[in-house]
């Protein structure tokens, strides 16, 4: 499966993709989480400093 990163737009190349799987784009190093919505793919970057503020559920 081929994504798109949103940073550089470069093509990152997923292979048998998983919630929640950590890729990275080759061109500008960038982390993304993978999420789905319906069949549809979504790269969610990480390393946002927010991480733990989100555990009150
Ligand atoms: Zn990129």
């Amino acid at each position: 499966m081929m994504l798109e990163c949103p940073i550089c737009d470069a093509a990152i190349n997923v292979k048998n993709p998983q919630e929640g799987d950590i890729v990275t784009c080759k061109e500008c190093d960038t982390e993304f989480e993978l999420v789905q919505f319906d069949d549809e793919w979504d790269l969610l970057e990480v390393g946002e400093e927010d991480w733990e503020e989100n555990e009150d559920l």
